[in-house]
């Protein structure tokens, strides 16, 4: 569309860049065609659906301009990842919408794709996918990346947000709120810790690890389950709506990193705003009670903290809380905010 060119990157460069940063990343899937056609061909392996998702990151948003382009990478190809996890997908393929500042046009560009690709290459061969396609346009505005994930699953076992029945225990794989803290060191907004905590939680800010293993294995024992990417409690709250339940959560039980212990304080009132940070990309699911001594043997499998933290519960009914969170004495605990909302 000659609407499109325009705002394409000029000439021939576009296409170069396809060619030396892009295309080696499609090498591993031949319905790529080295990202030379107008479009990928893939083969679903028999009997298995495909699954699809989308996730865009905006400089300022979801990353911040200092931060290093190879964790951007990981990063954008990580959230993706784990949606596929929380419907308990294999990864298979994806692609990526890429719009670069034109500012950016000669070596800064090269030197920043080189990093970014490199932060890509790295994820995708640890969950054994490729890039099979894009687009690359010049914006005259901040970095925007796109990635469309693909996934298979066998017919009809997708993990849903809507299966949870009250009576279910709830679990969540590693720690909360390590990725809210890395970012409010960041920003400056916290000034305890130590060097080597501080470093961990900014790294978990940077690079979420997608729980893809985890999301697979729990096709066929979770009924329900979804990841955390808006905090704890608003991401809780979406399996309760699905599901038509609710769900009470004990403060003290929702695991958290002795990184994040290390530059908070003792309080209940210091761990609370945890359960409404984001970007920590854990999945929370939803196991039938007989069912929970299977957990714990696949917590020591994957060598994957996997907690019980609450329970769910009948529907609230006209209640506006559907989570309810319980303190030390067993009483209610509130929140001033409940996750992250763009609009
Ligand atoms: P058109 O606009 O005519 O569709 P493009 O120039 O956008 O063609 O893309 C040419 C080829 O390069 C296509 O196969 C496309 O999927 C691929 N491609 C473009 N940008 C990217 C990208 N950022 N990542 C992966 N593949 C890309
Ligand atoms: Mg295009």
């Amino acid at each position: 569309m000659a609407a499109d060119r325009a705002s394409n990157t000029d000439g021939g460069d576009e296409f170069a860049l396809i060619a030396r940063y892009f295309a080696p990343l499609a090498a591993a899937e031949p319905g790529a065609f080295g990202l030379g056609d107008d479009a990928a061909v893939l083969t679903p392996p028999s009997g298995c659906q495909l699954v699809a998702t989308c996730d865009t990151i905006v400089e300022g948003v979801h990353f911040r301009a200092d931060d290093p382009p190879e964790s951007i990478g990981v990063k954008v190809l990580a959230v993706n990842l784990s949606d596929l996890a929380a419907m308990g997908a294999r990864p298979a393929a994806y692609l990526l919408s890429a719009a670069l500042p034109s500012a950016w046009r000669g070596q800064p560009l090269d030197n920043w794709l080189g990093a970014f690709t490199a932060g890509l290459a790295a994820l995708q061969t640890e969950h054994q996918l490729a890039l099979i396609g894009g687009d690359t346009v010049a914006t005259g505005d901040r970095l925007c990346l796109t990635v469309t994930a693909l996934g298979w699953l066998a017919s009809g076992q997708a993990l849903r947000r809507s299966g949870a029945r009250p009576g279910d225990r709830l679990f969540v794989s590693g720690s909360i709120g390590d990725a809210g803290l890395g970012l409010a060191i960041l920003s400056g907004r916290l000034q305890h810790g130590g060097a080597d905590a501080r470093a961990t939680l900014v790294d978990r800010y940077r690079r979420p690890r997608p729980r893809v293993g985890l999301g697979q294995r729990l096709s066929g024992l979770a009924r329900a389950a979804i990841d955390v990417s808006d905090g704890l409690i608003a991401d809780l709250g979406h399996i309760c709506r699905q599901s038509a339940v609710g769900a009470t959560i004990w403060l003290e039980r929702v695991p958290v990193s002795a990184a994040a212990l290390a530059t908070i304080g003792a309080d209940e009132t210091d761990r609370m705003p945890l359960l409404a940070m984001g970007d920590d990309y854990e999945l929370v699911f939803a196991v039938p009670r007989e069912r929970v001594a299977e957990v714990a043997v696949l917590a020591g499998e994957l060598s994957l903290p996997l907690t019980e933290f609450g329970v769910i519960t009948a529907a609230a009914g006209a209640r506006q809380t559907v989570v309810t969170v319980l303190g030390r004495g067993g009483q209610e605990l509130s929140l001033d905010r409940r996750g992250y909302r763009h609009f």
